[in-house]
């Protein structure tokens, strides 16, 4: 499942509350040339590389996707989703709108959501509460412009106004997408060949 937003959208939040409501979802850590902002953990919340090992990383295809945001190289290991699918679990990506694109491109049956606050004042407001700088808000809110250009390519749209519901609503979203016939024609074939053995009902 891809989480993309504008910066302060709400990515990072409801990716902890889809965590904590159901072991089923996986962080996919990406990696970052980002210096690590204080409490962050290193492989826990990204991976933290010098821009010569992301170039590598890059060069040897080890990325999914990768953009470059705000100054800062950012991508995505294939090796950090894979893991994750192969324990059972839906991994969970949140990334820019670009590297979300992107993934669809690869992936067309990757879910893409796209959150949005519910206005823009609220979008300054958590900006601000978040304690970013007002030149690091303008910013922001300048390639919030670009970003929400691309939002009609997205699956789904959450807004983003109660947390607690907004979790819910994303964690809806992935159980409905489990159910899509063409994600259980392996269950449909089993049926229909239990039905084709069977002689007599
Ligand atoms: P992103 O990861 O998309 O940049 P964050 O998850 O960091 O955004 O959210 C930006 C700020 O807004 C954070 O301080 C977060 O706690 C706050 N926030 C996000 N969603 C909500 C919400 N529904 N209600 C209140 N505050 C929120
Ligand atoms: P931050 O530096 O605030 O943690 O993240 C800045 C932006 O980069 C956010 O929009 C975040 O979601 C995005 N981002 C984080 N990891 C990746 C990634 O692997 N690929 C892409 N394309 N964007 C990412």
């Amino acid at each position: 499942m891809v989480i993309a937003s504008p910066s302060g959208g709400g990515k990072t939040v409801v990716r902890s509350g889809l965590l904590k409501l159901n072991k089923k979802f996986a962080f996919s850590v990406t990696c970052t040339t980002r210096p690590k902002r204080p409490g962050e953990v290193n492989g826990k919340d990204y991976y933290f590389v010098t821009v010569e090992q992301f170039k590598r990383l890059r060069r040897d295809g080890k990325l999914l996707e990768w953009a470059r945001v705000h100054g800062n190289y950012y991508g995505t290991p294939v090796k950090s989703a894979v893991d994750v699918l192969e324990k059972g679990r839906i991994p969970v990506m949140t990334i820019d709108v670009k590297g979300a694109r992107s993934v669809k491109r690869i992936f067309p049956e990757a879910v893409t959501v796209f959150l949005l606050p519910p206005d823009l004042k609220t979008l300054v407001q958590r900006l601000r509460g978040r304690g970013e700088a007002p030149e690091n808000v303008a910013v922001r809110l300048e390639t919030a412009r670009s970003e929400i250009k691309v939002a009609s390519t997205f699956d789904y749209l959450v807004i983003n106004d109660k947390l607690a519901e907004t979790v819910r609503e994303v964690a809806a979203i992935a159980e409905l997408e489990t159910r899509k016939i063409g994600r259980n024609l392996d269950k449909v074939r089993a049926f229909g060949s239990q039905l084709a053995k069977r002689k007599t009902f």
